[in-house]
């Protein structure tokens, strides 16, 4: 009654990429569906919630569904699969929409625009469903039984991380974030002036990641590069497998999913990478594995 769900609907960063290649993990962008007994809770709208939609369709087939559709930050990839989710067109659903507001404009702007002429033919407002979109004020919240905890990632514009209470365990989500004392160090290896201050607030910024995380049952994180990728990219607002798995065993998680692959990672890359973090926290009791679309965990 009390199990709680973690499933993968898309699990690619920055854009769908699909293709014989990506075949075994999967192309489409963001989106993590959680089942905490009978509540669903939706994280990001990414390509990967239309086929949300049409198995929640198949399930429901006939009854009313309620929803909370949790949105990290309104890049293209986290929303963009939101007007092909099929429960929206269903006047007995109730869908409830969260986030935050954007570097400039605020949320509920954001998710109206994408859908407005001449991106889209039909308009938030024209939806079927009951939709209440809402900004979040709260950093601690809760969905129905669920409390969450949000906090702000390391990652261009606003990106918010969601620690949500399960029975069977915290379930932490971290689409995009860039952790801040790798970021330094290699700047600092690089010959650029990282002062004092700078360090001590990239340790803080870690610690305040590590204590989110903490004694997590699942953590879903941001693992876009791999180690030998990632210092051509710093301060893109991404981690790289490695640095995430090490800040996951220093928080005592018991299962993290590498997520957010890039999009030009085969199936191939993402096993090797998966492999390398797995021999990285080994013996720790860290388990690592790569999220893969359609791929379920049960607690
Ligand atoms: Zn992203
Ligand atoms: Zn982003």
């Amino acid at each position: 009654m009390n199990e709680t769900k973690v499933q993968f609907w898309g699990v690619r960063g920055s854009i769908p990429a699909p293709g014989p290649l990506t075949a075994g993990v999967g192309g489409n962008t963001s989106c993590v569906e959680l089942r905490v007994g009978e509540q669903i809770i939706v994280l990001d709208a990414g390509t990967g919630i239309r086929g949300l939609g049409l198995s929640l369709e198949r399930e429901f087939a006939g009854r009313a569904l309620e929803l909370t559709l949790l949105i990290s930050h309104t890049h293209w990839d986290h929303i963009q699969g939101f007007p092909f989710f099929k429960p929206v067109y269903n006047p007995e659903n109730r869908v409830h929409i969260r986030g935050y507001e954007g570097a400039r404009s605020p949320f509920s702007a954001v998710m109206l625009a994408q859908m407005e002429s001449p991106y889209f033919p039909v308009e938030m407002k024209q939806l079927p469903a009951n939709i209440d979109l809402l900004e979040l004020q709260e950093f601690d919240f809760a969905v129905e039984s669920c409390a969450v905890k949000a906090r702000l990632l390391n990652h261009p514009g606003v990106c918010a991380g969601y620690r949500i209470e399960t029975p069977g365990g915290a379930v932490v989500y971290l689409p995009d974030n860039e952790p801040q004392v790798r970021m330094r160090e290699i700047q600092k290896a690089a010959g650029l002036e990282v002062s004092e201050d700078t360090m001590v607030r990239a340790q803080k910024c870690d610690a305040a990641l590590i204590d989110l995380m903490r004694g997590a049952r699942v953590v879903i994180g941001d693992s876009h590069y791999t180690p030998e990728e990632y210092p051509k990219h710093v301060g893109w607002g991404h981690s790289d497998a490695e640095t995430v798995t090490r800040l996951a065993m220093e928080a005592g998680v018991e299962e993290l999913y590498l997520f957010h692959h890039h999009p030009e990672h085969d199936d191939q890359q993402v096993t090797a990478k998966t492999m390398h973090c797995q021999r990285v926290a080994e013996g720790s009791g860290l388990r690592v594995a790569a999220a893969v679309e359609g791929l379920s965990v049960v607690f």
